[in-house]
């Protein structure tokens, strides 16, 4: 028998490519965003995030930008939220899912959050079990899992220690990040190998970054090891900020043309997909005129 196999996208580009893009995006053009990315038939859609205006002011309508999507059927609808407060928002938004983030290195979570890594676990915890009281599902983003811009390349043990917390506290995925896209090709061996005793390849997503052009040659052997998961950004959306022009998010255009190579099913419309990106850049060249 031949069986098709099946590769999951989940499509960031709302949440975090605009909260990486300067150019100010209006509430009605993210809709219309989302809508279209509704329309090629995603998985999963991260909407935005319920966090502090004052800290991402790009994501700071988030519950407008809730209130007035069109949800389609089959699409998860899910919302990043940083702590209790912005879970309250994703609940009274009627949120299909939560994200929560961590590091697995110490010193960006102090530089990032301005908090151990056991403080923010501890932050989290309520979090999540009051999600999952819910019964909504939890991805737990962990960020910096190959290499931290402070402290170099990740121990993955220490990697495997925090992912093993979070499925403690109930966290239904784990979403492993490469956050400064430093990833080659073999750190997927080394990092899944690694983290087998807390979760096999095929229940982790990962979520890669472009920064150095490799994100596709990563993806692709963490393909053949068993990930079948993965998040992109519509477009590439959410460059480095720091680094005008660098690729941050590998772009879901990019994702979908890999997996059509290797014969893997994703059932999204690249089509619409480009249709969705050439909307939203309008709309953004709109409003920096
Ligand atoms: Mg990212």
């Amino acid at each position: 028998m031949n069986v098709q196999r099946v590769i999951r996208i989940t499509e960031v580009g709302p949440r975090d490519g605009l909260q990486n893009e300067a150019t100010p995006v209006s509430s009605a053009a993210k809709i219309a965003f989302i809508n279209a990315l509704s329309k090629a038939n995603f998985a999963e859609i991260e909407v935005t995030s319920f966090v502090r205006a004052d800290r991402i002011a790009q994501l700071a309508d988030a519950a407008q930008v809730m209130a007035g999507i069109t949800r389609s059927t089959g699409t998860v609808y899910s919302v990043l939220v940083p702590n209790e407060r912005g879970l309250d928002g994703a609940l009274a938004a009627g949120a299909e899912k939560i994200s929560v983030f961590v590091s697995a290195s110490e010193s960006f979570s102090q530089r990032n959050v301005n908090a151990t890594i056991q403080e923010c676990l501890d932050k989290l915890r309520p979090v999540v079990s009051r999600a999952r009281a819910a019964a909504l599902p939890v991805r737990g983003y962990v960020s910096c899992v190959v290499k931290c811009p402070y402290d170099g390349v990740m121990n993955v043990a220490q990697v495997r220690e925090v992912c093993a917390r979070l499925l403690e506290m109930g966290v239904t995925e784990l979403d492993l990040g490469d956050t400064i896209g430093a990833a080659v090709p073999d750190d997927m061996d080394r990092l899944l190998n690694g983290l087998q005793s807390v979760a096999e390849p095929k229940d982790m997503t990962l979520h890669l970054h472009n920064t150095s052009g490799r994100a596709i040659a990563v993806a692709e052997r963490a393909i053949a090891l068993g990930v079948v998961s993965f998040d992109s950004s519509a477009g590439g959306l959410g460059g480095c900020p720091y680094a005008p022009g660098s690729p941050g998010n590998v772009a879901t255009e990019d994702m979908l043309e890999l997996a059509a190579r290797l014969g893997l099913a994703t059932g999204v419309n690249v089509d619409q997909v480009r249709v969705a990106t050439a909307q939203l850049r309008k709309d953004m060249q709109g409003s920096k005129a």
